[in-house]
C-alpha cells in the first residue's frame, strides 16, 4: 500500500511534540507539507495558507488540522471542500452544531473525518473499558489539575471564547470516562472560577450522574504548582479501579491492568487508526466529551476570582 501524502497545519506545541514524530513513525503517511505562519520544518515543504499548500501539492489527500479550536471550521470546510479527508485536534470546535455541520459536509463530499480524541488511546483506557463492562458502578472522582502555565505557556487563545480554559485538558479526562463508562453520563451541577481578565474558566467543579444514582465528582483546576495529577477512580459493585497519568497507568482491586506514561504511543494509534478510516471511507465523530463541557457550560454558576497573568502571553 502506497502512503498517504499528509499535510499539517497549525505548527505549534503539539504538533511539534506529537504529530510530527508520530506521522515519520507510521509507513500509512507521508510529511507532505506544513502550512503555519511562524514556524516550518527543516526538511518539509511549507506554506503559509492552504490553498497555496494545496496548488503546490496536489497529492495531498488528507490534513492533520493542529491550530486551536476557534479557527479549525474554515480550514475543515476548506479541506473538505477541496476533497481531502481531515483530522481534527481535540476539541473538533468551538459549538457543537459546527462540528455537526463538518460531519454532514464530509458525507456530501465523500470525505473521511476523525475527530480524534488522543487520551483514549492511553495505554490504560481499554483496559479500564473492559474491567469496567461487566460491572455496575456505585460512584467515582475525576481530578485533573496541571499548571496552566507549566503547560500551555503563552497560549492566549485558550483564555479567549471558546478556548474553554481548565475544560482544554479537561476534555481529555470527559473523553475517557464516556468511553470507558457502560453507562451514559450526564452534568447535574457545575461551578466555574473565571479570572477577572478572562473569558473562560481557570477552575471548575462538576457534579455528573451515571447509571441509577452513581454521583462522580470533578475537580478540573489550571493553578496546580504541586504535584500534577490526572486521575479518575470508580467504585463498582465489585471493586474499584483507578486510572491515573492522564490514562496512561490503570489498577483495578489493587491489581495492575496496564503502565506508561501521558501521551506515550497515543498519536501512534491515532495515525493508525485514520489510516484505517481512509482505507475504509469511514468518517468517526464522536461528540459525547464535548457535550458533557457544553452542558456544564449551560449550567454553570460563575465566581469571577484573581486576575490571570502568564509572561509569556502573546
Ligand atoms: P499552540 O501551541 O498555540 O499551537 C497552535 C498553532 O496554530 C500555533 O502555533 C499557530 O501557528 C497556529 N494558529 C493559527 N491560528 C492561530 C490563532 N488564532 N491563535 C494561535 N495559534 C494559531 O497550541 P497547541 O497546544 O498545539 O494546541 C492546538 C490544539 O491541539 C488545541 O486544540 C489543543 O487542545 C490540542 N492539544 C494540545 C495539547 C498540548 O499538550 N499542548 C495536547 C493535545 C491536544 P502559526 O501562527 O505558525 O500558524
Amino acid at each position: 500500500m502506497t502512503a498517504t501524502d499528509i499535510a499539517i497545519i497549525g505548527l505549534g506545541k503539539i504538533a511539534t511534540d506529537q504529530h510530527v514524530p508520530a506521522i515519520r513513525a507510521c509507513r500509512d503517511f507521508r510529511l507532505a507539507a506544513t502550512v503555519s505562519l511562524g514556524q516550518s520544518l527543516p526538511d518539509v515543504p511549507a506554506y503559509e495558507d492552504m490553498e497555496a499548500m494545496f496548488a503546490a501539492h496536489p497529492g495531498v489527500a488528507a490534513v492533520a488540522l493542529c491550530v486551536p479550536p476557534q479557527v479549525r471550521y474554515p480550514l475543515a470546510v476548506e479541506s473538505l471542500k477541496a476533497g481531502r479527508d481531515v483530522l481534527l485536534e481535540k476539541p473538533p470546535g468551538v459549538t457543537l452544531a459546527e462540528v455537526e455541520a463538518l460531519r454532514a459536509l464530509a458525507e456530501r463530499q465523500g470525505c473521511v473525518l476523525y475527530a480524534t480524541w488522543h487520551s483514549r488511546h492511553a495505554n490504560g483506557v481499554d483496559p479500564a473499558r473492559d474491567w469496567l463492562a461487566a460491572r455496575r458502578v456505585t460512584g467515582g472522582k475525576v481530578i485533573w489539575r496541571e499548571d496552566v502555565k507549566r503547560w500551555h505557556p503563552g497560549q492566549a487563545w485558550i483564555w479567549q471564547p471558546g478556548g474553554m480554559g481548565v475544560f482544554d485538558p479537561g476534555i481529555n479526562a470527559t473523553s475517557i470516562l464516556t468511553h470507558i463508562l457502560p453507562d451514559p453520563v450526564r452534568v447535574t451541577r457545575a461551578e466555574f472560577e473565571t479570572p477577572a481578565n478572562c473569558e473562560t474558566p481557570i477552575a471548575a467543579r462538576l457534579s455528573l450522574l451515571t447509571g441509577e444514582d452513581a454521583v462522580i465528582d470533578v475537580d478540573f483546576d489550571f493553578r496546580e504548582t504541586g504535584e500534577q495529577v490526572w486521575s479518575m477512580w470508580f467504585d463498582t459493585d465489585a471493586g474499584r479501579i483507578e486510572l491515573s497519568g492522564g490514562g496512561a497507568r490503570t489498577v483495578a482491586d489493587g491489581r495492575l491492568l496496564s503502565d506508561g506514561a501521558a501521551l506515550e504511543s497515543e498519536y501512534a494509534r491515532i495515525y493508525d487508526q485514520f489510516a484505517g478510516l481512509i482505507a475504509d471511507r469511514r468518517s468517526d465523530v464522536d461528540l459525547s466529551p464535548m457535550t458533557l463541557v457544553a452542558d456544564a457550560f449551560m449550567l454553570a454558576r460563575h465566581r469571577r476570582t484573581d486576575e490571570f497573568h502568564d509572561e509569556q502571553k502573546t
